[in-house]
């Protein structure tokens, strides 16, 4: 058998392709001359799998994509407090070329617009690099990203330079208020050699993947940046991510996403996929207007909208009944799937409920493939307050699922490969 998948995938991208809408970026004399019927897209899972349609390993400058991977290395690189303090994280609903900074503090909105991510370009890397060393940390790290050595296209960043009045002004301002330390020159022709990296559908679909995956790149195995810093940009994505667009977006397609004036799009599903499409038309906030119609499609398709509400905790629990008789009886609970604070509190409510029918309680989590850390807390109180009650607790855990069984002060637990 055959995969369906790319096959889907080509049939959304012929049932895109009448649609001429749109142009090229135009203020960037290079991009404006790109091939306009260039049409791609293609889905990386978190365990690496890439499955693609059309022109995948086609190259194009990454452009305002590469902000929220900046922003990530800024975040790893410098830590949370000296970034925030610069760069704030509130949806300017403007758009991404737009000169708005923070009445006052001079501090640029979020790190997707442009002001924020020529500030998020000088804050990669350690303080003391020079220009040179700071564009080497940017495209080092976006490569890590996407699993091999991405270049920067000479002619795009030479034809943007030519035009960056705009960026040059927002950098100069962004100097008289102290927010950046350093040549405004200097930075945006940094910021504006990351934005002119090359790259394919391919690559950006496996960049997206590595948000999707915690930070790690799923072919590589690199952890590229912190958990921390990708929660970071996942929410920044999904709030400012797509300019004044960002609240159709998050209605009709609810995938964090960030859009590049080249044509690419990309959106990361938080442990699933990562996303990229390219075709090199725009609408008038910059967004690829096939990339929109497609991702819309994908998001309702493939129940991608990240507010569509999963299947409640109660299947949790699997059974609850009781082994053996008399003074020896113990309760078991046999739980299921993966357990986090909704299915931990089935769990603790069944016990309540239960408590008092036999001497001993047993959580059985054979079936059990992951527990996160409150569920994992919750589970040891159980077990605590049980023992305190004068119950005998057993964790039936073959598989080790509940690293650390210690239930604390008063708690006791017995931990057991089956209950036979
Ligand atoms: N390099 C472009 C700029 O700064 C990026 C804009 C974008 O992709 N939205 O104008």
């Amino acid at each position: 058998m055959r995969s369906m998948i790319p096959d889907y995938l080509s049939e959304a991208l012929t049932d895109v392709t009448s649609d001429t809408s749109g142009a090229p970026a135009g203020y960037i004399p290079e991009l404006a001359a790109a091939d306009p019927d260039r049409l791609g897209a293609a889905f990386a899972t978190v365990d690496g799998e890439v499955y693609g349609a059309g022109d995948v390993d086609v190259e194009f400058t990454i452009q305002s994509i590469s902000k929220p991977f900046t922003y990530a290395l800024a975040l790893t690189d410098r830590g949370f407090d000296p970034v925030l303090a610069r760069v704030g994280v509130e949806p300017s609903g403007e758009a991404f070329n737009e000169i708005s900074l923070e009445d006052g503090s001079g501090r640029p909105r979020n790190p997707m617009i442009n002001a924020g991510a020529i500030t998020t370009h000088a804050l990669a890397g350690s303080w003391d690099l020079d220009p040179g060393e700071r564009l080497e940390r940017v495209v080092a790290g976006l490569s890590a990203f996407a699993g091999r050595r991405l270049e920067v296209d000479a002619a795009v960043c030479a034809s943007e330079l030519e035009h960056a009045h705009r960026n040059l002004a927002i950098a100069h301002l962004l100097r008289s208020h102290g927010i950046l330390d350093e040549d405004p020159t200097a930075v945006v022709a940094g910021y504006t050699r990351q934005c002119s990296v090359l790259v394919t559908v391919r690559d950006l679909a496996m960049m997206a993947a590595t948000l999707a995956n915690r930070g790690v790149n799923p072919r590589t195995g690199e952890r590229v940046v912190s958990e921390p810093a990708v929660r970071q940009v996942l929410s920044v994505m999904s709030t400012c991510g797509m300019y004044d667009a960002a609240g159709d977006w998050a209605t009709q397609v609810g995938i964090p996403a960030k859009s590049g004036v080249a044509g690419g799009l990309i959106g990361a599903l938080p442990g699933q996929i990562g996303i990229a499409t390219f075709s090199p038309r725009l609408d008038s906030h910059g967004t690829s207007v096939r990339g929109v119609s497609l991702f819309e499609r994908f998001s309702a398709d493939m129940g991608m909208h990240l507010m569509e509400v999963p299947p409640p905790a109660r299947s949790v629990v699997r059974s609850n009944h009781v082994v053996r008789s008399g003074p020896d009886a113990i309760r078991v609970l046999e739980l299921q799937g993966g357990i986090r604070f909704a299915g931990a509190e089935r769990v603790v409510r069944e016990a309540v409920a239960s408590e008092p029918a036999a001497a001993g309680l047993a959580l059985d989590l054979t079936m059990v493939h992951s527990l996160d850390d409150v569920a994992r807390r919750m589970l040891l109180e159980v077990a605590r307050r049980l023992t305190l009650d004068g119950h005998d607790v057993y964790v039936v855990d073959p598989e080790s699922v509940l690293p650390d069984p210690d239930p604390g002060e008063g708690g006791r637990v017995t931990v057991l490969d089956s209950l036979r």
